[in-house]
């Protein structure tokens, strides 16, 4: 049952409730850029908080929530991160009058969501993709290779993944143009140069590294989520097409490096805590070095949307991100296992979120079986992939009890090619 309340009210379908209080960055005609977070319908400038004394005892310089990115504040370490998160949750709550009565603080502290730009969180240096569904994975393998043997011999054994671009990843509110590239269509001879026909979404979360290592160590899972500073939403567009042809013999490039969108709020970890579920039953038994124990997945509900131009969205699909084969915990002890270093701001994707049943697939390519299955749109138009100046929507959020912790809106728009 939900015990804390705040003294700002929100409907009880709210990501942002008084148990979430997620970080991220905002601007607007007054502000350049300040760090924020979010209650209700409101923002809460951590600078001005800051500014005028709240931060009290915890002795913070109002300058660190003035950067253009939270990078700085995140290397700080949880050990500063969790009590300015908690001393948020303390002043909102329900019955703390020590911001509550004081009107003009408010004025320059809270802001209307509606209000306000949000702006990319972090400084991504480095952004690495996974490949952990284990229901995406056999869709694809079926797909293109062989449904009796849909996963690689390697999959079970480790999480796989590859190294992605950080140049390309847009918050969420962003435009791109679909991109032109090689295809080779499968009755065609020689390739063909064009736009992308088979644009595609990935449905996706993706975490953020919160506290660096140095070359040559490597994170155990049981200290993994020391280094994870929260999640967020992420969309890792995709060029089918593009990708059928390029990916061999070393995986994704210009099929996945032309855009991706984040969600503006990180969810810290600990407000996901509540929300953890037992993990895959893994078989073959995995790695000493990825093995764990606890409860280390995540039940988090995920909804794709996709909005034609002047039309409603219509909802596509119903995922979860405990359908992750491999936990994060698990990707980060993989991913440092050869002594690859990590830095603060590093993103990391859980790759495309796969269900069992055919509406938890989180992808045009499996939701449409390579546009054999064409969806209908709220306007009576079909989508066997995305078309141009489509909006492809992600929500998700946590609940359990009455408490809601949600992540609000991951969205972007395709545009035709230049
Ligand atoms: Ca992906």
């Amino acid at each position: 049952m939900a015990t804390r309340s705040s003294w700002i009210q929100y409907a009880a379908d709210c990501d942002f409730s008084i148990y979430n209080i997620p970080f991220g960055v905002y601007a607007d005609a007054d502000t350049r850029h300040h760090a924020c977070s979010a209650i209700g319908d409101q923002v809460i400038d951590l600078y001005e908080l800051c500014h005028h004394g709240y931060f009290g005892i915890l002795n913070l310089d109002s300058s660190l929530f003035k950067h253009e990115f939270l990078n700085e504040f995140i290397a700080l370490g949880k050990e500063v991160t969790n009590p300015v998160r908690n001393r948020i949750i303390e002043l909102f709550s329900a019955g703390n009058t020590e911001l509550q009565n004081n009107p003009v603080h408010c004025k320059t502290i809270l802001k209307k969501q509606a209000d306000v730009r949000m702006l990319l969180p972090v400084h991504i240096g480095d952004y690495t993709d996974f490949y952990s569904s284990i229901d995406h994975a056999t869709n694809v393998g079926t797909m293109f290779r062989d449904p009796a043997n849909a996963l690689l011999p390697n999959w079970k054994h480790l999480p796989v993944g590859y190294h992605g671009r950080a140049s390309s990843i847009c918050v969420s509110g962003h435009s791109f143009h679909r991109p032109k590239g090689q295809q080779k269509p499968p009755d065609a001879e020689l390739p063909v140069f064009g736009p992308c026909k088979l644009l595609d979404f990935e449905l996706e979360t993706a975490f953020v590294i919160g506290k660096k290592t140095e070359m040559g160590e490597s994170v155990s899972t049981a200290k993994a989520d020391d280094h994870i500073f929260g999640m967020l939403l992420f969309n890792d567009w995709s060029a089918r097409d593009i990708q059928t042809w390029e990916y061999v013999p070393l995986g994704p490039f210009l099929a996945k490096n032309f855009a991706s969108t984040v969600s503006p709020w990180i969810v810290t970890l600990e407000a996901l805590e509540p929300f953890r579920t037992k993990g895959y039953v893994q078989e073959p038994k995995v790695l000493p070095y990825l093995q764990y124990t606890g409860d280390k997945n995540l039940d988090i509900k995920l909804e794709m949307f996709i909005q034609p131009e002047k039309a409603e969205p219509t909802k596509i699909c119903t995922s979860n991100y405990k359908y992750m084969y491999w936990t994060m915990e698990q990707q980060l002890a993989h991913h440092t296992v050869n002594g690859c270093n990590l830095n603060v701001g590093d993103l990391m994707g859980s790759g495309t979120i796969s269900g069992p049943q055919p509406h938890e697939y989180g992808s045009m390519l499996e939701l449409t079986w390579k546009g054999t299955k064409p969806m209908k749109m709220s306007d009576g138009s079909e989508r066997k992939f995305i078309n141009d100046n489509d909006t492809v929507i992600i929500k998700g959020w946590c609940e359990k009890d009455g408490v809601r912790v949600g992540f609000g809106e991951c969205s972007a728009k395709a545009l035709p090619a230049l």
